[in-house]
């Protein structure tokens, strides 16, 4: 950390960390922060004060990038998203800092072991899955690009649930992440903001007046995302819900001083808990409040900041983006219409304007089902003064169809942001796409099927608007913290700015013939299964073989991510082992992991049917341990971390045309897995960049599946054709993996043999056979050795710094920062 700026008397930290310092740092902050002498302290003590001493070296950069962007006046972006899957900050920041081993040292003196205390770090889980980590990797390559511009989310009470697994089931415990404190945030009591709900509207002459009949606080709660060794830092802003100034008065003044109170605590819910459902889940009052609540807060921040640096709102739309991380915050539409016009005072026009060039929206599927929709009541009750903006963006934008593109009622029927029907409803899909300027889908398979799918109708209106970037992930988390081994192999062959600018992994193709390359690959990966297997053992009481083939399949439970595929292909193998038991089988083991929405049976079912069969595999001893089946519970960053760089093969067995992108895709492929996938999602750009030698594609094409949608697909014929399938099938209906509760899987069964939306049975036979290219591969190791370094080496297309580059020029318009 340098300093010479004018925000600082003198610089705090030494420009040269050294053991030393560290070390004083940290006992300074366990003494007078946290009030424990070493002698006394936790793990958690010393956890906290680390964290501490950490978040000090960042803290000045972090400040004086603010300021800098503050006075250049730069045009600036504001990424608004309801969830964040941030992962734990202590080792990431070391990272950017630098200084992970000097604290590794420094710690080692005072008696502390850093790896322990690393693993005492609380994952907040602040996001469900793919589209919350998106999120996180945005913002750790907004920090290290210095793209200026800042997060804004919610920082709920209880995050995503823990997942415990009693007798082969899912049970959900509260995630309460902050009881243990919060060492990286800055709580900033000054920035504060009410949210209005409810009440009614009515007008003075032209001008709407909303009078509201509840309010509540936000509060806002920085925290730091470092950047990688450019001393700067972003802001993540969340905001939590308070009572704060609001009290009922009548209740008060009636001398009712309980139920005041009492209403004060249900205020504050609204940032309670993060919804455990990221695709399909019911339309809850609480969750709309909750999108309000995000985007109120943020758009009243944005506003009085750019009034701060500029004295007028009048240049808005030149200094601010604002990107919506899916229709979840696209009431920041209606919103910033409210304050321009019944605020600011700008005319209709004017204010519309502004809005089309300030948002961009990020489309994440294309299930018609996970489109979001509100009823019109619940807004109305809610958000009255909005519901009657949508209505009025609907009237303006149904009148330039009509005027421009068709009279068709039909069509004029399809792309209203209202639909009609005994329950009226707003498309917040349609109101994200008419209120931005672009809109973007996240792999290019994804982006042109959402032009001839679901916004087919706006491509027609607005056929600029809509483009792609592809997602990816960050190298800092996803290489630097969550495989050391590997990453100093890349530092001994290419160097250390890796981590910045990932497309120098191509300098390392000039070595993969190299003797030490091809022997360290594979010992590399041997080290991260018994990392794996060290944890499964301690954990679940499991002995794993690292020379088994590690089989991975972790994400959220889908019926689209169809884990139920795995698991039959896995009972089939399971029988012809059995039938053929002195055949060379490769030892293999599958691991699973991800959580089931509380609410979501099938899914739920899914979780039950693994456990069911590993139970009885895993027992088995004529396989003589040469197949073994884990789930793992309770998914999260911190386990990604361990398990991602285990794995082998990674499983990414979506049905075509469901799964947008896809992230962890990358993570495996990027820590030289092999992908055995089908052609969805960022799979296709994947085999595009290693080659078809070096992956297993399988299952039918996006054009197969709607065929045979379009056809009448008859599941139970496949069933009846395919003597594999059938005995599988067979043998879970008898309950041989449920004996004490025989009919446990009969709906789940049914749903497949009579519907199977999903298509499972259609590709089972084409999964089973690249299972066996699978094994035949891993019988050549170095073939296998070769296939995964195609893979790591050509996966620099994928890194979040080049998706945030290409949003930033494509559709942000916004110069990175150059850092004093
Ligand atoms: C990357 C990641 C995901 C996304 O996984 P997909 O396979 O792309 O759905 C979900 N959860 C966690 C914890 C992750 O790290």
């Amino acid at each position: 950390m340098t300093m010479d700026n004018t925000d600082f008397p003198f610089s705090y930290n030494q420009p040269e960390q050294t053991t030393e310092s560290l070390k004083k740092a940290i006992v300074y902050k366990l003494i007078f922060l946290i009030g424990r002498s070493p002698q006394e302290a936790s793990q958690r003590d010393w956890l906290n004060a680390t964290l501490y001493a950490v978040r000090d070296l960042v803290t000045e950069g972090w400040i004086s990038t603010a300021r800098q962007s503050r006075d250049e006046k730069t045009r600036r972006v504001y990424y608004l998203s309801m969830e964040y899957l941030m992962g734990r900050t202590l080792s990431n920041a070391l990272i950017a800092e630098g200084v992970y081993t000097l604290a590794k040292d420094a710690l080692a003196e005072l008696d502390v072991d850093l790896e322990e205390i690393i693993e005492k770090e609380v994952d907040p889980g602040l996001g469900n899955g793919g589209l919350g980590r998106l999120a996180a990797c945005f913002m750790d390559s907004i920090a290290t690009l210095a793209i200026p511009g800042m997060g804004y989310g919610i920082r709920y009470e209880y995050g995503m649930f823990q997942q415990a697994i009693e007798d082969g089931k899912q049970v959900e415990k509260p995630d309460a992440w902050l009881e243990k404190g919060a060492p990286w945030e800055f709580m900033r009591p000054s920035k504060r903001f009410n949210i209005q709900f409810g009440g009614h509207i009515y007008f003075e002459g032209k001008k709407c007046v909303w009078d509201s009949s509840e309010e509540i606080t936000a509060l806002a709660y920085d925290q730091m995302i470092p950047g990688y060794d450019n001393d700067s830092a972003a802001t993540l802003r969340l905001w939590s819900a308070h009572a704060g100034d609001s009290f009922n008065l009548a209740e008060f003044n009636r001398g009712d001083y309980f139920r005041a109170i009492e209403t004060r605590a249900a205020s504050e819910n609204v940032s309670r808990v993060l919804y455990p459902d990221d695709s399909t889940w019911a339309g809850r009052e609480l969750r709309l409040r909750q999108e309000y609540f995000l985007v109120s807060a943020s758009l009243q921040d944005i506003i009085k900041r750019h009034k701060r640096t500029h004295g007028t709102v009048k240049n808005l739309a030149d200094k601010v983006a604002i990107h919506l991380n899916d229709t979840h915050p696209a009431l920041a539409i209606p919103e910033l219409m409210y304050i321009l016009v019944d605020k600011e005072g700008y005319d209709w026009k004017t204010a519309w304007d502004m809005c089309r060039r300030i948002f961009s929206y990020t489309c994440h599927t294309l299930m018609s089902e996970a489109l979001e929709t509100w009823p019109v009541e619940m807004m109305a009750k809610n958000l009255p003064r909005h519901l009657q903006i949508i209505f009025e963006i609907n009237d303006y934008f149904l009148e330039y169809v009509r005027t421009y593109v068709t009279t068709d009622d039909d069509f004029i029927r399809r792309v209203s942001l209202i639909e009609e029907g005994d329950t009226r409803k707003v498309r917040m899909g349609w109101l994200s796409v008419v209120g931005s300027h672009k809109v973007n889908g996240v792999a290019a398979i994804h982006s042109e099927l959402m032009k001839t799918s679901t916004f087919a109708d706006f491509a027609h209106i607005y056929p600029e608007r809509f483009t792609n970037v592809t997602n990816g992930i960050t190298p800092r988390r996803w290489i630097a913290v969550a495989n050391p081994d590997l990453s100093a192999l890349f530092d001994r062959y290419i160097g250390t700015e890796w981590r910045r600018d990932l497309s120098l992994l191509t300098e390392l193709k000039a070595h993969i013939n190299d003797a030490e390359v091809q022997q360290a690959i594979p010992a590399i990966k041997r080290a991260n299964k018994q990392r794996l297997a060290d944890y499964v053992k301690k954990e679940l009481g499991i002995e794993l073989s690292p020379d088994a083939l590690f089989d991975v399949q972790v994400k959220r439970i889908h019926e689209y991510k169809r884990q139920i595929l795995n698991v039959l292909h896995i009972v089939a193998r399971y029988n012809e082992m059995l039938e053929n038991p002195e055949k060379d089988w490769t030892p293999r083991v599958f691991i699973l992991a991800g959580k089931a929405a509380s609410a979501y049976y099938a899914a739920k079912q899914t979780i039950n049917l693994i456990n069911d069969v590993a139970k009885i595999i895993n027992n088995d001893e004529r396989l003589q341990g040469r197949l073994k089946v884990v789930f793992i519970p309770n998914y999260s960053v911190s386990l990604a971390q361990i398990i991602i760089p285990a794995a082998d093969i990674s499983e990414q067995i979506s049905l075509a045309g469901t799964e947008a992108s896809g992230t962890s895709n990358m993570k495996f492929a990027l820590n030289g897995a092999l992908t055995l996938g089908t052609l969805d999602g960022a799979n296709v750009e994947i085999l595009e960049n290693v080659g078809e030698d070096n992956i297993f594609i399988f299952g039918h094409t996006v054009e197969q599946v709607e065929e045979l949608r379009r056809n009448g697909y008859r599941p139970y014929d496949i069933y009846q054709s395919n003597e594999q399938l059938r005995r599988v099938i067979d043998q879970i209906t008898s309950g041989l993996f449920s004996p004490n509760d025989p009919h446990r899987y009969q709906d789940l069964l049914n749903g497949l043999c009579y519907h199977d939306y999903y298509q499972s049975f259609a590709d089972f036979q084409s999964y089973v056979e690249a299972q066996k290219r699978v094994d035949e591969k891993y019988h050549d190791q170095k073939a296998w050795t070769n296939s995964a370094l195609q893979n790591i080496v050509n996966m620099s297309f994928f890194s979040s710094d080049r998706t945030i580059e290409e949003y930033a020029q494509k559709i942000w318009k916004i110069q990175p920062l150059k850092l004093n």
